[in-house]
């Protein structure tokens, strides 16, 4: 109830206004968002790989309503990747294809999408497109698949909550492509989604096997304990080497766990957020853990 409130309260302007012009709020989004500026996520990159982990940097954005705002996304990515290079650092760059024009145009977005991947593969780097609501996933399995096709630095998300995930994962592997597996973070209906956390959590580690049975390298994006548990469980089971996936969490979030993860052995990559357009993101932290509500309520009505 309170995530599906929180989801739905993540597309209203006013209540975005009102949340990112608060003191409060904005510090609050800190804890999840590295910073406004490319420097700041650079810096908090260089922290992660000093403490031996990889990074996946996302400018921050999502439904854009003109071509010159996905193209300044577009430019965006290209700095990064620039940026990434020159900085020497351990770290990938993930985006959002509505981001990119998606609501647009289909080709006009994978123009766009494409320039991005060529500089990747420019930097022997990687571009992995994130999953959105399920009104863009046909949309965004045919794009990636379109662009894997001629140029392989490219990925994509899968969440475990959608019935069609195991189809997407078949179909995804058949191009060869390299696939983070998540439990899927938006508003969904019944029609499409499990509702139940037990069968969102069932189908997690199915398709979980599926990828580390791949022979692919995929990444393993949870911070619950339990599908962490049985990914390293199934892996050692099967004698898949630790070098031959990675863990992938969110930055601010469970980091005691990513540290044990890295003391363990094993490859764990955060997902590193900057820029101005923060509420979304920040939103749908927000609704994975009713604790963080309190603590945002706590704060703001403190006298
Ligand atoms: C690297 C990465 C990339 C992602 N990319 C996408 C994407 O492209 N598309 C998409 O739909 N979703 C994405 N997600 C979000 C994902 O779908 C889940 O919503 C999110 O990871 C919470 O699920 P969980 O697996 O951590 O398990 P849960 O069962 O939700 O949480 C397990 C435990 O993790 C901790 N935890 C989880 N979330 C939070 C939080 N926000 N604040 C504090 N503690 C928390 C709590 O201790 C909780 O008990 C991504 C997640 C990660 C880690």
């Amino acid at each position: 109830m309170l995530r599906s409130t929180l989801l739905k309260l993540s597309e209203s302007k006013g209540f975005a206004n009102w949340v990112t012009s608060n003191g409060m709020t904005r510090r609050m989004a800190h804890r999840f968002v590295a910073g406004e500026t490319l420097d700041e996520a650079v810096a908090a990159a260089r922290a992660c790989n000093n403490a031996g982990m990889m990074a996946s940097l996302d400018y921050l954005g999502e439904n854009v309503s003109t071509t010159a705002d996905a193209q300044h996304s577009r430019d965006a990515y290209l700095e990064i990747f620039e940026r990434i290079a020159t900085e020497k650092l351990h770290a990938n760059v993930s985006c959002k294809l509505t981001q990119l024009g998606l609501d647009l145009s289909v080709e006009f977005c994978e123009g766009l999408v494409l320039s991005v991947v060529e500089r990747a593969v420019a930097h022997e780097n990687f571009l992995r497109v994130d999953m959105e609501g399920s009104v863009y996933t046909q949309r965004t399995v045919e794009l990636v698949k379109r662009v894997r096709a001629r140029n392989p630095a490219i990925g994509t998300v899968i969440q475990s909550y959608l019935y069609r995930s195991e189809t997407d994962i078949a179909d995804l592997l058949a191009y060869g492509c390299r696939i983070r597996l998540c439990k899927g973070a938006y508003k969904e209906s019944e029609d499409v989604a499990y509702a139940n956390k037990i069968d969102v959590d069932a189908n997690y580690v199915r398709l979980m096997q599926v990828l580390l049975s791949s022979g692919f390298y995929h990444g393993i994006a949870t911070h619950d304990p339990r599908m962490i548990a049985a990914t390293i469980r199934y892996a050692a089971s099967k004698l898949i080497s630790k070098d031959d996936f990675e863990f992938q969490m969110l930055y601010g979030v469970r980091t005691d766990l990513q540290r044990r993860l890295v003391h363990d052995g094993f490859r764990v990559r955060v997902y590193i957020p900057y820029g101005r357009d923060w509420f979304p993101y920040f939103m749908r932290r927000l609704a994975e853990r009713p604790a963080n509500v309190g603590f945002l309520l706590r704060n703001l009505f403190r006298p």
